[in-house]
């Protein structure tokens, strides 16, 4: 599974994962904003204590990082985060995934 492509849809606050054969995932920004693995998020869920963002968040900009994956700043202004794209596959595979 390759991610081809992504798209934004913030009036529902999902993020669309375009995976090559043209099959899709669907990621709230909530999740992907729970999904955080910057030191500080990740710091948060080791001391048991990780941000849990409430349905109303948002992806504000999406940033290319290289061919690696994409840098994600949310509405509440963290944009501190590093999304490669096999995390991102990772999450569409856990669960956090709409249906
Ligand atoms: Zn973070």
């Amino acid at each position: 599974m390759t991610i081809q492509a992504i798209s934004n849809h913030p009036k529902l606050g999902t993020l669309e994962l375009v995976l090559d054969g043209g099959a899709s995932r669907t990621l709230t920004h909530a999740a992907l904003r729970d999904g955080c693995r910057c030191a500080d998020c990740t710091a948060l869920r080791r001391a048991g204590t990780p941000l849990q963002a409430d349905g109303a968040i948002r992806l504000l900009a999406i940033e290319a990082v290289g061919a690696y994956g994409v840098q994600l700043v949310f509405s509440d202004r963290h944009d501190r985060g590093i999304y490669p794209w096999i995390y991102l596959e990772q999450l569409s595979n856990s669960g956090t995934a709409l249906p």
